[in-house]
């Protein structure tokens, strides 16, 4: 037996199916997930010796790849000064600061430990400031384990929510309604039935949690238009896309802005973060400024302000981040292309900057609907034909793969020698 084997062996008598998050368990793709030891730049070392070029980092906050000796510096720096106070910090201020300068939307921000938290708190801000409970969210987009966001996608468009899971209880899922990803008829539609009720609406950008989806030409102004004329608060959640897309996060590229914005994995470095922030009237609500309250022990955190300062101070100050990202995006799925068509495949591939999906189906991508006639088994199949030529993918068809300026064009041609062979190993 291997050793992430025996750990995994181990941890199932102890963990809850031996992992600390469902996905990290490989059930998407079969196999026994491997225990990571170490990482540094665009590898990850696993317990028994063996090397992978990483297309996930961490699920999107490694950025710069793993181990920057920048936020390595900040974070051993840091650390000589003592590890928590619950009391308030300079870091903290500088950190609001440049948030508030680098993200369009964001005039106040309140930090926290999570994205989870993040959408959390920014939903009931946005309840809180409108006086509405009911709000509006898309089949197939993620927002964390909150109550109020685990509710079942593909229910018709009429139809209130019903828990996706035990414990969420019936009166909590009422409150959310959901619509296909795309779909602005649907908005409307659940707007009128709704008239006066709707909090707001929370949605992924360009969404990774059902695989790359992008917002369809005009979708992200037309929820802007409705929810200006309706006086809903429009929530973007950048929780992946944010710093990522590019410094202000996919609103500064699309040039629409939210009123609320929620934030986390880079704004962390690496430490557990995040951030919720928007218009000053709104996030003035929040306690003690106003009265809906939200607090953290750990909140602001001074060794995870040094890393999450160090890392957006480095993206503020380097354009060529984004440029690199945009290459290695392209160059990538240029390549993927290349060998898809050489192969005679015919996969959906959704890309934008440093984030992209291979959907194995041969339709478009632009909902839920459309991600779930991929083949998930053979997605399991090429999975494990990458992991087996050394290059490590997200572990599950609905996930998007994450890019860091750590990758070279070594990796590149490693990595789309490893796609070719796979593809044509799995048909
Ligand atoms: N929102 C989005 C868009 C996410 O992708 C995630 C996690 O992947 C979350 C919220 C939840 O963040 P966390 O896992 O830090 O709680």
């Amino acid at each position: 037996m291997t050793q992430s084997e025996q750990l995994f062996q181990k941890a199932k008598n102890f963990i809850p199916g031996g992992v600390n998050s469902p996905v990290r368990a490989f059930r998407a793709v079969g196999g026994n997930p491997i225990f990571i030891k170490s990482a540094k730049g665009a590898y990850l070392h696993d317990e028994d010796g063996n090397s992978y070029i990483e297309l996930i980092n961490s699920w999107g906050p490694m950025i710069l790849g793993h181990a920057h000796e920048l936020v390595e510096k900040a974070v051993a720096d840091a650390i000589q000064s003592g590890f928590s106070f619950g009391a308030p910090t300079r870091r903290e201020v500088e950190m609001a600061e440049l948030i508030c300068s680098m993200v369009p939307s964001v005039e106040k921000v309140r930090m926290v430990n999570s994205g989870t938290e993040a959408t959390m708190s920014a939903v009931r801000v946005a309840r809180g400031y409108t006086g509405r409970d009911k709000i509006i969210k898309f089949e197939g987009n993620y927002h964390g384990h909150g109550d109020s966001f685990l509710i079942a996608a593909g229910s018709g468009v009429m139809t209130f929510g019903s828990p996706d899971s035990p414990g969420v209880t019936k009166g909590v899922a009422n409150d959310t309604l959901t619509a296909p990803y795309n779909d602005l008829a649907a908005v409307q539609t659940l707007v009128d039935a709704n008239k006066g009720n709707i909090a707001c609406i929370i949605l992924e950008p360009v969404v990774g949690n059902m695989g790359l989806v992008k917002p369809a030409e005009g979708f992200l102004e037309g929820l802007r238009s409705i929810c200006d004329k309706e006086g809903i608060i429009l929530i973007f959640d950048e929780v992946m896309t944010g710093f990522r897309l590019s410094k202000g996060g996919f609103q500064e590229r699309c040039g629409v802005t939210p009123d609320m914005t929620t934030m986390g994995k880079i704004i962390g470095g690496g430490m557990p973060v995040g951030a919720y922030g928007g218009k000053k009237e709104i996030m003035d609500c929040v306690s003690p400024a106003g009265p809906v309250y939200q607090a953290g022990t750990l909140s602001g955190n001074p060794i995870a302000m040094a890393a999450g300062l160090a890392m957006l101070n480095h993206l503020n100050e380097t354009p060529s981040v984004y440029t690199r990202l945009e290459e290695v995006g392209t160059r990538l799925t240029d390549g993927m292309k290349a060998n898809m068509a050489k192969l005679g495949l015919n996969y959906t591939l959704n890309h934008v900057g440093s984030m992209f999906t291979l959907f194995f189906t041969d339709k478009p991508v632009n909902n839920f609907e459309d991600a779930k006639t991929s083949d998930t088994v053979a997605f399991g199949k090429y999975f494990q034909a990458m992991l087996k030529r050394g290059i490590y993918l997200a572990p599950s068809q609905y996930e998007a793969m994450f890019l860091s300026t750590a990758l070279t064009d070594e990796h590149i041609a490693t990595i789309l020698q490893a796609n070719y062979e796979s593809l044509q190993e799995i048909q």
